[in-house]
């Protein structure tokens, strides 16, 4: 066996995942078919409050803090003036919401989860991934997959090694997905959107935002620099997706949407996506599995694509590195799915209504109406922020002892010592710390940050120490 783990796909997740893989001792190639990724200008992902814990844990946060410093100059924006979320595009601030809102005062304040570039998050990711001794081999397509009982034989456009496991981190249009037979049900596109970095000869004619039979338009002039211009056209749809957006194609969406006459003088650069929304119905198909885009499309309304793979690779990596390490219990990483299924559907409706809601037609524009007199009450605004900023998911407060997990580990939190508890855990002390930290009650945490169990009863612990953190020998 060559490898514990191929990873294809060196994006964000595929990288984070390595780490994760990394910190548990695991062998791991990442086969990415490009090369470093080139930087882009507009490659700037919001993060929300699990990505950030999770970030934390494993003492990301402050090289990701400086990364985010960059990516903000890029664009010339403050933090100030960006809105904390939006929901088809009624944007919510953080005036707008209860400050003191319980689910959202377990956590960090939302708004200092910012943005980041995704050159930076990369360049970041990879350089702990070598840290951590994975090898991540560019220039490396995968082309070809075949599976058995105990490994799977993964051809690299030619060169082929033999790994006990592999993960499909390899974006929307995913070889290894296909290759491994998983199905991807969903929904066809109803429209096309595409963000051009572009030069205009008369910008005084372009209004900031604009919605029309046609479909809508954003605009932002960056100061001191180019145009950024959002367009998105309902009801059509790109015969050849993957062809590369042209200076002529902006400016027929931009004719066709505001009819100002402003002319395109130059583009910079431009992208195009649509709102397929797909997600596979199960991410592991016996020693294969999908995590990130690979696993689930969708538009990207609302930031959550990035933040949504990112969890699949926190709540992936433990488990299969357990699985390697022959402690896992039987179906721990089937728990994979059956965890993370459920929120890649979250995302799936959570973008799929806004579509629905921006539609340009008089029953949907009469709902928005409704909508957004909804949203601009304090209840309103706080439900989507803390569906945004991803509160409401299953981690545990922010508790301030991130530096507990920095090795991958679980962790027992008490608020005073507890000698049977602590007799109980160091049964597992080579999978979990024992810390005594200001903590509501006794709580069991898992590597990802989810509540495994909480309060007294040490039966309860004890079924919840074997079904995480597996049998071990008294
Ligand atoms: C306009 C826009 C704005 C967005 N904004 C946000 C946001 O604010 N917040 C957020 O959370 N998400 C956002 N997203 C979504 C987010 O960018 C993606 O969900 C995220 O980048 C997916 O990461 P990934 O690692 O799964 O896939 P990718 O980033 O697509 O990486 C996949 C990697 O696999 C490689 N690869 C492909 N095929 C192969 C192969 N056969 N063999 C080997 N390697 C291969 C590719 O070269 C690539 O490097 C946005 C998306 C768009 C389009």
């Amino acid at each position: 066996m060559d490898h514990e783990v191929v990873i294809a796909g060196g994006g964000p997740v595929g990288l984070l995942l390595a780490c994760e893989l990394g910190l548990a001792g695991v062998s791991v190639l990442v086969a990415e078919r490009g090369g470093p990724q080139d930087r882009e200008l507009m490659d700037q992902r919001a993060l929300n409050l699990p990505t950030i814990e999770a970030l934390d844990r494993r003492g990301l946060l402050d090289g990701v803090r400086k990364a985010q410093a960059n990516s903000l100059k890029m664009f010339g924006l403050g933090r100030e003036e960006e809105p904390l979320a939006h929901f088809a595009l009624i944007f919510v601030g953080a005036r707008d919401i209860h400050a003191e809102d319980p689910e959202l005062a377990r956590h960090r304040p939302f708004a200092d989860c910012g943005v980041v570039g995704l050159y930076e998050l990369r360049t970041l990711l990879a350089a702990r991934a070598a840290e951590l001794g994975v090898e991540v081999r560019y220039g490396a397509a995968v082309t070809g997959v075949a599976a058995d009982e105990h490994g799977v034989e993964v051809d690299l456009g030619g060169h082929r090694v033999r790994t006990q496991w592999l993960v499909g981190c390899d974006g929307s249009h995913s070889a290894v997905r296909k290759l491994a037979g998983f199905d991807f049900p969903g929904v066809e596109p109803e429209f096309t959107t595409r963000h051009a970095m572009v030069e205009l000869d008369r910008p005084e004619l372009m209004p900031l935002e604009l919605f029309t039979d046609a479909g809508m338009l954003m605009h932002a002039p960056i100061p001191d620099g180019p145009h950024l211009l959002g367009l998105t056209e309902f009801g059509r749809v790109p015969a050849d997706r993957n062809a590369p957006v042209t200076l002529e194609e902006v400016q027929a969406s931009l004719d066709l949407i505001s009819g100002s006459g402003a002319r395109i003088t130059r583009l910079h650069t431009a992208s195009r996506y649509t709102d397929t929304t797909r997600q596979a119905s199960t991410y592991r198909r016996g020693r294969v599995l999908l995590a990130g885009d690979a696993a689930h499309v969708h538009p990207p309304f609302g930031g959550q694509g990035l933040n949504l793979g990112f969890g699949d690779a926190v709540n992936l990596g433990w488990k299969l590195a357990a699985t390697l390490r022959g402690w896992a219990q039987p179906g721990l990483l089937d728990t994979y799915t059956s965890e993370r299924h459920p929120v890649g559907k979250w995302v799936q409706d959570w973008t799929m209504a806004q579509t629905a809601l921006l539609r340009p037609d008089p029953r949907s524009r009469a709902l928005r109406t409704i909508l957004r007199d909804l949203l601009n009450t304090r209840d309103g605004a706080t439900y989507v922020v803390r569906q945004v900023s991803g509160a409401w998911q299953d981690q545990v407060p922010d508790l301030g002892i991130a530096e507990h997990f920095r090795d991958g580990r679980g962790v027992l939190v008490s608020p005073r010592a507890d000698a049977r508890l602590a007799e109980l855990a160091q049964r597992w002390r080579d999978r979990v710390n024992v810390v005594t930290a200001e903590a509501p009650e006794n709580l069991l945490i898992r590597p990802d940050g989810v509540l495994a169990w909480r309060g007294d009863d040490l039966i309860a612990a004890e079924t919840a120490f074997t079904t995480w953190f597996g049998t071990v020998v008294r």
